[in-house]
């Protein structure tokens, strides 16, 4: 048997944790685009990444706590403007119509009692690692899917009838120890055990034992993972439920691969099972901003990130191949490019391929809305496939991108900048 274990909405919940006084009242989390990292006077900046599920993005977070005026608050020509998004709300929130990803100034306009809080990223990340130690000591197979949520196998292990037994002793235990309402689905197939969740929430359990009359009535947009790309091709063919899916068998194989991993996901005969540590593929951050013309600013400001890019990819230590950079301007203009760099990673190296590509597709005289930029093409055993012509200068330049990490571990992200940042 499957248990897919979710946090009930999780950063709202974890605040909860550490002010009991949130405890019964509409509140929620809300964030904004951190641009953060731009700021000329900023100490004490670090990288958080602990989490290496693959839907976790990294974060770098200030040790500074905010009041709700400071973060969410600007002020412009005189005027108070409610910023960022709802990223997780209680349910007493959502009783009254907060939704997560909905514009703060809009839910507060529907529940103007609610409390919301600045994002504690680093609080979140210390409970789901926290929480994934205690489900490595409690289930022989778990997977961490997201910051919040959990895989179990439990098979061989508990017997088929005790599953929901044990069920409630995890969700009990992990009230009692950590403070935090999770909610558990329960069946043969794992991705169906998902789809329970939803079923069980709020803090409840949910066990599914006859997968064809549980997903009959399910609308298929509530299959975990389904795009919207096989969305719309579903409603084409005037598919709604799952159930119809199912009896569509045909359509999802003509689909080839993807089609046929979906059908087999949704009539739970996947056969899937826990699996490690999901590996990343790519790192990267993005920045959206109010447009900026000033094309020295947009490169100061790719400068910035890529240095937050390299302090990753030297702490991951991996050695990337390929670099990508995304502009966005503004009136839905977009320039993107990328090289493929068969060297040792350095920091330099990326700072001067990156502002080689940035002149290469820069729109002179457009504003710059949005920045992208990502490093993936992993090497494994680099040395061997890498360019032998700047060998000793790249390994050289990677030694002492080593050696900046290391201080900038210490001391903070911002401690070593280099000229082109300025
Ligand atoms: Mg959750």
């Amino acid at each position: 048997m499957f248990l897919h274990i979710d946090i009930d909405s999780f950063f709202a919940s974890a605040e909860r944790t550490v002010d009991p006084s949130l405890d019964g009242i509409p509140m929620a989390v809300g964030s904004r685009s951190n641009l953060e990292i731009f700021e000329k006077e900023r100490i004490g900046v670090r990288l958080m990444d602990d989490n290496k599920g693959a839907f976790v993005a990294p974060v770098f977070y200030s040790d500074r706590e905010k009041t709700f005026e400071e973060y969410f608050v600007d002020i412009i020509e005189g005027e108070r403007k409610i910023r960022g998004i709802i990223t997780s709300a209680s349910y007493e929130a959502r009783a009254c119509g907060v939704k997560t990803a909905m514009p703060i100034a809009q839910a507060l306009k529907r529940c103007p009692e609610m409390i919301v809080i600045p994002s504690h990223y680093r609080l979140y990340h210390t409970l789901s690692q926290r929480l994934y130690h205690y489900m490595q000591r409690k289930i022989p197979k778990v997977e961490q899917f997201s910051i919040d949520e959990f895989f179990g196998d439990v098979s061989g292990w508990i017997a088929d009838e005790n599953v929901t037994a044990f069920a409630k002793k995890v969700q009990a235990e992990i009230k009692a120890e950590f403070g935090l309402p999770v909610s558990i689905g329960i069946a043969r197939a794992k991705w169906i055990a998902k789809l329970a969740t939803e079923s069980a929430k709020p803090y409840g359990i949910y066990r599914v034992e006859d997968i064809d009359a549980y997903i009959e009535t399910i609308p298929i947009e509530a299959f975990p993972g389904i795009g919207k790309g096989f969305q719309r091709r579903l409603k084409e063919h005037y598919i709604t439920t799952l159930g119809e899916a199912k009896r569509n068998r045909a359509l999802f194989y003509r689909w080839k691969k993807p089609g046929i991993q979906l059908y087999k996901r949704i009539t739970g005969t996947d056969g899937e099972g826990i699996a490690s540590r999901p590996e990343r593929k790519s790192i990267g951050i993005s920045r959206t901003f109010d447009a900026i013309y000033d094309t020295e600013e947009i490169r100061r400001r790719i400068m910035i990130m890529a240095r937050h890019i390299a302090h990753m990819v030297m702490e991951k230590e991996v050695n990337p191949t390929s670099y990508y950079l995304k502009i966005n301007y503004a009136e839905g203009m977009k320039v993107k490019r990328t090289e493929n760099i068969n060297r040792i990673f350095s920091e330099g190296l990326f700072k001067s391929v990156l502002i080689k590509m940035y002149k290469g597709i820069s729109v002179p005289h457009a504003g710059a809305v949005k920045l992208s930029i990502n490093v993936s093409g992993f090497s494994q055993r680099q040395h061997k496939t890498l360019s032998l012509l700047s060998y000793s200068a790249d390994i050289y330049a990677r030694r002492l991108s080593t050696e900046v990490r290391k201080l900038r571990e210490k001391f903070g992200l911002d401690i070593i900048k280099t000229a082109n940042e300025l």
